[in-house]
């Protein structure tokens, strides 16, 4: 095992648009937690908004802020109840830290958590950094088949699950994804491991209507291809556009299921048709217990992430992977916290 180091370099957010790499002492685990030395983060919307706006609804970032919460990395060093034996792991981190002992963490919905500490969420700091500690039991052992990339991915791919779920999806289901986004392409995905027999994703975009076909889903244009008669068993949004969620609750079958996954603030809802067509509308919130199920679909490639990845970039880019989201062809923008610079950022993936 390496050294570890006594300090580390962090990318740090100090305000709007205000991002700077400072040195910061290298955590010590507490008694039930582990050091994980950083290997891979996705760049997520959340962290771009908190970026660009300094706050998301309730959370804002009033004190400097790591931003970063798809993480995957190895641990260096344990906590004094942790295993010795866990050093070396390459792991996935769920990002949170729930409390436990609420009501809702003792009926096992600890995503819900009044409680909860969540990575990049103000005040808990994130994972653009070299090195973070997470408890022992939300550090998760991958296998060499999966990598970095995709071991940082499971959180949005939890995102996925966590809507395939709360949808109830079945074998032989119909259902409609909006938006062709990294969250709508993995919740295809995840509802054709769920069973769905017909996945369509629609988008406005062309371009990410093309990447998301290479997916082996069906893809269609809701400009101009209505949806209302393909009767899905499940929609599920995750491009928070309103138009968009009108249009999916509209085409689920009576008694079909709407999972919100996607931030819209307000849609105009109408009230006949959920109510005479018992449509169930309900919403994600992250997740629970999904890093398992996460690495089961890897493992077994009945899910694909390493695709997903359009650009790699180093600890002093993070400015770069929060701003190119308009870069052509971006999908999964990563940042690499032990790398300085990558010298060629469209390095990655397939584009
Ligand atoms: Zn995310
Ligand atoms: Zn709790």
């Amino acid at each position: 095992m390496s050294e570890i180091p006594t300090t580390m370099t962090a990318s740090v957010l100090r305000g709007i648009e205000d991002l700077v790499l400072e040195d910061r002492p290298v955590p010590s685990p507490a008694p039930d937690e582990v050091l994980v030395q950083v290997l891979s983060v996705g760049v997520c919307g959340s962290d771009v908004h908190y970026y660009t706006h300094g706050r998301i609804g309730p959370y804002v970032v009033e004190s400097p802020l790591v931003l970063g919460h798809e993480a995957s990395g190895r641990i260096v060093a344990v906590g004094a109840d942790v295993d010795a034996a866990r050093i070396g792991q390459r792991v996935a981190i769920e990002p949170q830290r729930p409390c436990r002992v609420c009501e809702l963490c003792r009926a096992g919905a600890y995503n819900l958590c009044p409680a909860m500490e969540f990575y990049a969420t103000p005040p808990i700091d994130g994972a653009f950094c070299e090195y973070v500690l997470i408890q022992d039991d939300f550090a998760y052992e991958v296998p060499d088949s999966i990598s970095d990339h995709a071991a940082a991915l499971m959180e949005p791919l939890s995102v996925g699950i966590a809507a395939a779920q709360k949808g109830g999806i079945k074998v032989g289901d119909t259902v409609l994804v909006a938006g062709g986004g990294p969250i709508g392409i993995i919740a295809a995905q995840v509802a054709r491991a769920f069973g769905a027999v017909d996945v369509v994703v629609s988008d406005i975009n062309p371009a990410r209507r093309e990447l998301a076909a290479g997916y082996g889903v069906r893809v269609l244009d809701p400009a101009t291809e209505s949806t209302e008669q393909l009767g899905a068993h499940v929609f599920i949004d995750a491009s928070g556009a309103v138009p968009a969620i009108v249009n999916g609750i509209r085409s689920v079958r009576s008694g079909g299921t709407v999972v919100l996954v996607g931030s819209a603030d307000e849609i105009p809802l109408s009230v006949p048709e959920i109510a005479m067509r018992e449509v169930n509308v309900t919403g994600t919130f992250r997740y629970t217990n999904t890093w398992p199920i996460a690495r089961a679909l890897l493992a077994t490639g009945q899910v694909e992430l390493d695709s997903l990845v359009t650009h790699e970039y180093g600890i002093e880019q993070v400015e770069e992977a929060l701003t190119g989201e308009g870069s052509a062809g971006s999908l999964k923008r990563i940042v690499l916290p032990g790398v300085r610079r990558v010298a060629e950022p469209e390095l990655a993936g397939r584009a």
